[in-house]
């Protein structure tokens, strides 16, 4: 999206929280995907650039709608948020695994809310 990533040393504390914490982070910069990888961070890697297929991409991984993951794709057991931290998050209450979501994702959050409004009026 921007070629200039004034995210960029954001990205580097998420890799090195990723790490530190055992998360798993979910992105759709591929750099960030990669660099995670390769320091030996848990990642997703959503690939779509259209937003529906990232909603079907994410909800592949079981992270469904509103970015709210349910179930962990280790265990399969349920996620709860954890509301205190800083960045939206998920514990699993199975296997202790921090599913979470980068500041990458705020903007998305707002297209959702948009989507949601606009496409399914129950
Ligand atoms: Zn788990």
């Amino acid at each position: 999206m921007n070629a200039a990533n004034p995210e960029d040393a954001d990205d580097q504390r998420l890799l090195s929280t990723a790490k530190q914490d055992q998360r798993i982070l979910i992105t759709r910069d591929r750099r960030l995907a990669d660099a995670c990888r390769s320091s030996g961070a848990d990642c997703i890697l959503i690939l779509s650039s259209k937003i529906e297929d990232q909603l079907a991409e994410m909800a592949e991984f079981g992270l469904v709608l509103k970015l709210n993951p349910q179930r962990c794709t280790i265990c399969n057991c349920i996620l709860e948020q954890d509301l205190s931290g800083q960045n939206e998050s998920w514990g699993c209450q199975g296997c202790g695994k921090v599913y979470w979501i980068g500041s990458h994702w705020r903007k998305m959050e707002k297209i959702l809310e948009n989507i949601r409004s606009s496409n399914f009026s129950h």
